[in-house]
């Protein structure tokens, strides 16, 4: 049973690493981003009220992730564990997800905080090409980031929850030191 919470900047690498180590624990990948985006391709009405954010790197508002996670959340194959990406991203959604997680009687084993120096980030963000991937919603995005999701990474050190591992190396290497320090 593992359930982990990934925390770092856009362009972390945490979406690829979150990826990986899910299908290697057999466990679901819940990435808050992806969910969002899918439901904006289909034009749901949780996409509508959702798209003028994400297209601007701005958060989307609160109730909605929070509606949206209880529900993942509550789906019967989290019972195996998960990896939570890009939830929570700011101290109210980690106040929730403590509350959620006590009423489905689950608890997150470790926060993973994939740390990578700026330079760096924004380079792999504009060669990644993705729709909110021009340079102006990136610079907004890194902004929200240090803003407002930077803080929970005191928060969980504070629980003794947190694990930072180095991410300017390979896919591999970052792989393989996650895997070491979550003793998987
Ligand atoms: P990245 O981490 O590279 O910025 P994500 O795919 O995690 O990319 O998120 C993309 C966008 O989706 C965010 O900029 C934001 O608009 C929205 N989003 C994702 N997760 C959340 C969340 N937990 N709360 C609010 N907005 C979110």
């Amino acid at each position: 049973m593992t359930r982990l919470i990934f925390l770092g900047a856009p362009g972390a690498g945490k979406g690829t690493q979150a990826k990986t180590l899910a299908d290697l624990c057999e466990i679901p990948h819940i990435s808050t981003g992806d969910i969002l985006r899918n439901e904006v391709t289909q034009g749901t009405t949780l996409g509508i009220k959702a798209k003028s954010y994400q297209e601007g790197g701005e958060l989307v508002p609160d109730h909605l992730i929070l509606d949206m996670m209880r529900e993942r959340l509550s789906q019967p194959d989290t019972k195996d564990g998960w990896i939570l990406d890009g939830f929570p991203r700011n101290v109210t959604q980690a106040g929730f997800l403590d509350d959620l997680l006590k009423e489905l009687e689950q608890k997150c084993d470790r926060v993973v905080n994939l740390d990578v120096p700026d330079e760096e980030l924004v380079s792999r963000l504009l060669g990644r090409g993705r729709p909110d991937d021009t340079e102006e919603v990136i610079r907004r995005r890194l902004e929200v980031y240090r803003e407002q999701t930077a803080p929970l990474i005191d928060y969980y050190r504070d629980r003794h929850q947190l694990v930072s591992i180095a991410g300017s190396r390979s896919m591999g290497e970052v792989t393989a030191a996650i895997q070491k320090a979550i003793d998987l």
